[in-house]
């Protein structure tokens, strides 16, 4: 996959503000630290494109990435900042599960998990709310670099079973660092673009 261009076309902080075009739309979450940045920078073959993790208490946007003028990754802003504050959650909760639910650009979210470690509660609710609405999930394991190869098997399982994981779903192991299932990643993203 030959990515020439790749920009930011809006961070959005309401639906008002989506980008006026009919191009499919891939939204990407996690935790805060998942990997995701990174992941996205690994996709588009740029170092420093998708800024690192915004910290708590900035303002909670959706940053619609322009590739190629035929496709917007959506970064969702990662959840699981035990530090903001209840009013704070509700407001991202509303941003993001209103994009979520009624934004007919979007054929898949890509729902990233630490490879490493059980899925969280948060992890879990996310996996959840997705199915419940029936959008499709490619799921994204991350940080596989930090795990023995003969190990991959059983940390899936484990994540697999906390997620009641639907094997309809994509299960994708990846790495940023060494690249792992950056291939697989574009198929199954070119799949539900097309
Ligand atoms: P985000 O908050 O989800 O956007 O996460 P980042 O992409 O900023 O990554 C969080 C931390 O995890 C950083 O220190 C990264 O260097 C590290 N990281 C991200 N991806 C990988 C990976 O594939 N392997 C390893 N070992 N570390 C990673």
């Amino acid at each position: 996959f030959n990515i020439h261009n790749v920009s930011l076309t809006i961070s959005a902080a309401s639906s008002k503000q989506y980008p006026d075009t009919e191009w499919p739309e891939i939204a990407l979450a996690g935790r805060s630290n998942v990997g995701k940045s990174s992941f996205i920078n690994t996709l588009l073959n740029r170092k420093n494109f998708a800024r690192t993790s915004g910290r708590p208490g900035k303002t909670q946007l959706l940053n619609f990435f322009n590739i190629d003028d035929t496709l917007h990754f959506v970064d969702v802003p990662g959840y699981g900042y035990a530090r903001v504050s209840k009013k704070e959650r509700e407001k991202w909760g509303g941003l993001i599960e209103e994009y979520l639910t009624t934004r007919p650009n979007l054929r898949a979210v890509v729902s990233l998990v630490d490879m490493r470690h059980e899925p969280s509660t948060e992890d879990i609710q996310m996996y959840e709310f997705l199915k419940y609405y029936e959008i499709p999930v490619i799921l994204v394991a991350t940080k596989a670099d930090k795990i023995k190869r003969g190990k991959w098997n059983k940390h899936e399982s484990v994540i697999k079973k906390a997620l009641q994981f639907d094997s309809t779903d994509d299960f994708i192991i990846f790495s940023s660092f060494d690249k792992t299932g950056l291939d697989e990643a574009w198929r199954v993203i070119e799949e539900f673009i097309d």
